[in-house]
């Protein structure tokens, strides 16, 4: 067990961290700054919480202890883009570089659906360690990040956002480059009084910790804070914690991330974040949102907002509270408040869609999709409540607009925008229809519904909180709900791990497994490093492990045949059909002979490089967002999964398979370079990052050009390519599409060989099928056309047929008042000539049933005989299975 400090790693926390950094404030919090501007440590009497001040005083200046004090009488409006020129200004003039915004989509960071703090933009993340990733250093980012643990609480606490910027201040790599703790709060502190206007007096900083989850990289942070509002956490990543020991870093990282909204806020002094950010939007709103803001009442709740957080335990008792504590009645809040927290989390909700749809994700029930659907439908749900007069495209192109000198990309989307919430917003249309009635029924179960059937009802349903708040408000039922409704349906910001296939081998302390397979070599003689069971591991390796959706290689090992080849971290796993401990020649330390299956891996490789040539026309034909979701390259065929917003039509397909032959009859060349990640990406962008693989420091870059050397396709990619064979591909043919979930659809294809196999299969199918109908191939179809029209001549003539049959039948029948007759044909003909006898003879009953016992009987309008009395009359010692009335009834006498 390592110690470190006096904290034993086993319990490492951010409460052991605070209490060892505070042991030794001069080291880890005291900067130059404090002794030159005054600033002195004191401890909070509320939470005990070391702070520097100037003056005497009893609060660290969190807002849970401290009420919002920087609203003004006279608020000044700032404009988004404005604000961010000053803020990158002053960084720049300080030696920071400014850098463009990253995709709000983490693409290049497997683990997370969306970007979640500014620094992510830098991290790369492999075998499980961070390295960083930059082309500036110091910089300046204006990242837009994406979060929704928060959800209820945008609107309400006049500070949370699903989207928010996080102006990065980063500082890399110290003490070889950067700056650290004396510089960066000297930044802090001028940025803060000379350009956002803080006093002096007014500033407290607050020592803390940050962490990252796993507790692998940490360090002390400064909190600044003024006025009751937390303005920007200064953080230093300085440890590591790695193998059960703790080191400090050899480059150190100073990592600012400036909530952007909050400063913008704190700056104009408005009632809510909300009105600073939204300010310009607001106002050409004015006339369209449909009620009048009581701007004394909204600031005498927004001053005491400062301690609301919904989603935690007691939020709603709190927020009830806090009303009772600012004199409004349930009723103010209802009809002036509600409404204009509805409006915010609207405007919130709509821009964090157009970034995110800008960037290539969509609304759907999977991934990171799941997430904006919630948020798409919370909106939709309270344009509608409220009767707001706009929708969410018109708020989407003012926010375009507002913001095109910063992000242009925004306005190039809206069109795409509008397209997606089209589609969803007639989604949810159909959802409600069937969401009514399935909440009606829960509700007549139960007027208490909890936290697991929220998330079924959303889950299977797409029933948001608001529909059954809706439906119970309408149906009058007093409606008992978990506190905190989103916490239980939305989904984490992390990603699933991918899983892999259990292997029951120990390569632990094994070497790396050279990798001969890339120089597309098919034959080795190779050392056998260990064998136990059906495993083998080589010291090298021709054959390709499962990776990247492209199964593995095929052959054998001295004859012994190779079902399947898995890699576990470096290392290279043989799965043999049989077990092998028992062959002395597989044993450890024999030389063996390896052979992979030539046509296999041709194969492979063929449906890879057209699976990659489809992703470009995916990109090129359906639009950006249409990255890829998952793909799959086996023997006879290859599938790709493409994020769209709608099924793919015919005409589509056309057009995607007409991108890719193109293409390849014309020629193509495929060849793979090792790049720098960083070059990679500035030149090709982060449309690299299709696949699964995580990124490396340099990555192997498959590129295809066409036959003018134009660029046709470039992703990161582990997988085997046709370079130098790129004829293989011969042809690719589209052989299914299949929406396989909402926003996503599958593309099946067949190139090479297999198209061969696809098209002789067809062909003889075909074939056969022409004989048969005794037609040309190329005729089939009228041929099939006029079968189609005799058959229905033949139906129509038989219909006629068993009419008349029915008439004649009932005309010989009718005579008689009671009748009891066995006809043998099926039950419809018997119930159609019963029909006609008490069509004939009123007063009659007719029993008619079939040799099969199938039994019908009718009751003529003037008999007083029971229909289904006389079938249980005529039944006897049978028994009769079925049911009816007294004028009809039928069934099975068995
Ligand atoms: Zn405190
Ligand atoms: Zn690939």
């Amino acid at each position: 067990m390592v110690e470190w400090m006096n904290i034993n790693v086993k319990e490492m926390s951010k409460d052991s961290l605070r209490r060892e950094f505070a042991k030794n404030p001069n080291e880890y919090y005291k900067v130059a700054l404090f002794d030159k501007e005054g600033f002195t440590r004191h401890t909070c009497k509320i939470c005990a919480k070391n702070f520097w001040a100037t003056k005497e005083t009893e609060s660290c200046g969190d807002s849970s202890h401290t009420p919002y004090s920087f609203f003004k009488e006279k608020p000044k409006p700032v404009q988004y883009v404005q604000f961010w020129r000053e803020f990158a200004d002053f960084f720049k003039k300080n030696g920071h570089k400014e850098v463009e915004k990253y995709p709000v989509v983490s693409r290049w960071r497997q683990d997370l659906y969306f970007t979640i703090a500014g620094i992510q933009d830098f991290q790369r993340i492999e075998n499980g360690k961070m390295s960083f990733e930059y082309s500036a250093n110091p910089l300046v980012v204006p990242q837009v990040c994406l979060r929704f643990s928060d959800i209820e609480n945008v609107g309400v606490t006049g500070r949370h956002f699903t989207s928010f910027m996080m102006a990065n201040q980063t500082a890399f790599d110290y003490p070889k480059a950067g700056y650290w703790r004396d510089r960066t709060i000297e930044l802090n502190f001028n940025y803060l009084t000379k350009v956002l206007g803080v006093k002096k007096d007014d500033l407290i900083y607050g020592e803390d910790v940050w962490a990252m989850g796993d507790f692998s990289e940490f360090g002390p942070s400064l909190e600044s804070f003024a006025n009751g509002s937390e303005l920007v956490n200064s953080v230093f990543t300085q440890f590591e914690y790695v193998n059960g020991s703790v080191h400090e870093l050899e480059g150190k990282v100073v990592d600012v991330g400036w909530g952007f909204e909050r400063l913008m806020w704190f700056h104009s002094g408005y009632d809510s974040a909300y009105e600073a950010v939204f300010h310009d939007i607001l106002q050409k709103l004015d006339a369209k949102i449909g009620f009048q803001v009581d701007n004394k009442l909204f600031k005498k709740f927004s001053t005491l907002s400062s301690e609301l957080d919904i989603t935690e335990k007691g939020g709603k008792t709190k927020e009830h509270a806090l009303l009772k504590k600012a004199g409004i009645t349930m009723e103010q809040y209802e009809k002036s408040i509600k409404p204009l927290q509805a409006l915010y989390a609207v405007l919130d909700h709509t821009r964090t869609l157009l970034f995110a749809i800008t960037d290539g994700a969509l609304p759907s029930n999977i991934g990171g999709g799941y997430n904006l659907r919630i948020i798409l439908r919370r909106a939709l749900s309270f344009i509608e409540e409220y009767n707001f007069g706009f929708d969410l495209n018109e708020i989407a192109k003012l926010q375009a607009q507002e913001l095109k000198p910063l992000f242009p990309e925004l306005s190039e989307n809206l069109n795409l925008f509008a397209r997606v919430i089209d589609i969803e917003q007639r989604r949810f249309a159909r959802t409600r229809e069937n969401a009514n009635k399935i909440i009606d029924t829960t509700l007549s179960k139960s007027s208490k519904i909890d936290a697991k059937q929220l998330r079924t009802l959303y889950e299977s349903n797409g029933i948001t909180p608001e529909l059954i708040e809706a439906a119970a408000a309408r149906k009058n039922v007093k409606l008992q709900m978990p506190e905190s409704s989103y916490e239980d349906i939305i989904k984490g910001d992390f990603a699933d791990k991918e899983k892999k296939k259990g292997l029951e081998i120990d390569v632990k302390g094994i070497e790396k497994t050279e990798q001969l397979y890339y120089s597309l070599i098919e034959e080795s003689e190779s050392k056998v490093v260990k064998s136990e069971k059906n495993y083998v591991v080589l010291d090298k390796s021709p054959f390709y492990p499962e990776g990247g959706g492209q199964e593995a290689d095929h052959g054998s090992i001295n004859g012994y045949e190779v079902l399947d080849v898995q890699k576990i971290g470096n290392v290279i796993v043989h799965i043999m059909k049989d077990d092998i401990s028992a062959k002395k020649e597989m044993h450890a330390g024999s030389k063996v002979k390896c052979v992979v299956d030539h046509e296999r891996r041709r194969r492979l490789m063929v449906h890879h490089t057209s699976v990659h040539l489809m992703s470009a026309a995916a990109r090129s034909v359906l639009g950006k967002h249409a990255w890829q979701e998952g793909t799959k390259k086996s023997f006879d065929k290859a599938h790709i999964d493409i994020a769209h917003y709608d099924k793919l039509g015919d005409d589509d397909v056309e057009l995607l398979e007409g991108f890719v032959d193109e293409k390849i009859l014309n020629g193509i060349k495929v060849s793979v370079k090792q790049m720098e990640r960083k070059d990679a990406e500035s030149r090709y962008g982060f449309a690299i990052y299709q696949g699964h693989g995580v990124p490396a420091q340099t990555i192997r870059m498959v590129i295809i050009e066409d036959r003018n050397g134009k660029f046709v396709d470039a992703e990161a990619c582990g997988g085997l390519h046709v370079t130098g064979m790129e004829q293989a591909i011969g042809l690719v043919k589209i052989i299914g599409t299949e929406r396989i979930s909402d926003g996503v659809d599958r593309i099946e294809l067949v190139a090479g060989n297999a198209a061969l196999d696809y098209f002789r299969k067809l062909d003889s199918t075909v074939s056969q099928a022409a004989v048969k109908l005794n037609s040309d191939p190329f005729k089939l179809d009228e041929k099939i056309s006029s079968l189609d029209e005799e058959n229905r001549k033949m139906r129509k003539e038989l219909q006629e047929l068993n009419e008349t049959v029915a008439q004649q039948t009932a005309s010989s029948l009718s005579s008689s008042d009671k009748i009891d007759r066995e006809i043998d044909v099926p039950r419809a003909m018997l119930r159609s000539i019963a029909t006609k006898v008490v069509a004939m003879n009123a007063s009659a009953v007719v029993l008619l049933r079939n040799k099969a016992g199938e039994t019908v009987c009718i009751s003529g309008a003037k008999s007083k005989i029971n229909a289904l009395d006389f079938i249980k009359e005529k039944a006897g010692s049978k028994k009769f299975v079925g049911g009816g009335s007294e004028k009809f009834a039928e069934g099975k006498i068995v």
